[in-house]
Order: C-alpha cells, then structure tokens, then sequence
C-alpha cells in the first residue's frame, strides 16, 4: 500500500516541562484535526520510556533512561479507532554520548522540545490489527 498525499500546512512549537512526550504532541494533533502527518522534534527529556516489539512473544519490553538528550524524535500520524494516532521513534543521548532508542512510549516526560509537525492530506490512514506481526499497522 502507499498513497501520494500532499503537504498542507506545518504546526511548530515548543512542549512545556513535565509534559508527556507522546500525550502532549497527541493533544496537539487532535486540537488541530490532524488526521495525517509527520512529526518530528528535539530536545531533552528527564526520562524516556522506550519500547522494544519482542518478535516472537509479540509484546513491548520496556525500558526507561535518566535525564538524556532528544537526538531525535520521528513519527506519524494516522487513525486508530478513528482519532488521530502517533506512531514515533526516539533517539536519546546519554552524558557519556551514548545514543539509546526505541518505540515511544508514554511515559517519557519533557525537559525541553521544540516539535515540528507537517499536516498532510489526501489519503486517510486507518490502523488495525496485523496478523503476522500482533502490531496494529495500517490496512490495505
Ligand atoms: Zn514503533
């Protein structure tokens, strides 16, 4: 599957500390009636929760950083029961330098982001529930 869709708009901010990393740019989307996107930021965060798909128990282990860098934070926004969803990745980097990352998963609690999200139109994507791999992606 895949859909040429086009770029409407772009919504750039900053997230308030102590704000939920995945929550807040989840707010924003549904205030905003983004129904499809991209979302991309930066910053810090003084803990993130990351999630790791176990292939074959087909369930997230997770595992939690101290105060860290965001490298960066990746991901989109689709439909899941019909309101507006994000699927993001993110890359934190620890005092040694060390980079550390996984699915974002809430949790990760905001020093400071600065987020960037690109509005797209022209295809609706709805997730649902995957057979071969347990993980709700988007259908056909
Ligand atoms: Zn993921």
């Amino acid at each position: 599957m895949q859909y040429h869709v086009q770029q409407q708009g772009v919504i750039i901010g900053r997230l308030q500390r102590g704000d939920d990393l995945l929550g807040a740019l989840t707010a924003i989307c549904r205030e905003h009636g983004v129904l499809l996107g991209r979302i991309s930021a930066i910053g810090a965060v003084e803990t993130a929760r990351l999630g790791y798909y176990d292939q074959q128990k087909r369930a997230y282990e997770y595992h939690t950083t101290e105060a860290s860098e965001i490298l960066t934070c990746v991901g989109n926004v689709s439909l899941r029961d019909g309101v507006p969803f994000i699927h993001a990745h993110l890359t934190v980097g620890e005092r040694d330098g060390r980079a550390l990352g996984g699915h974002l998963m809430d949790g990760t609690v905001v020093f400071a982001c600065e987020y960037t999200i690109d509005i797209l139109t022209g295809a609706e994507l709805h997730r649902g529930y995957d057979e071969t791999t347990g993980l709700p992606l988007w259908q056909e």
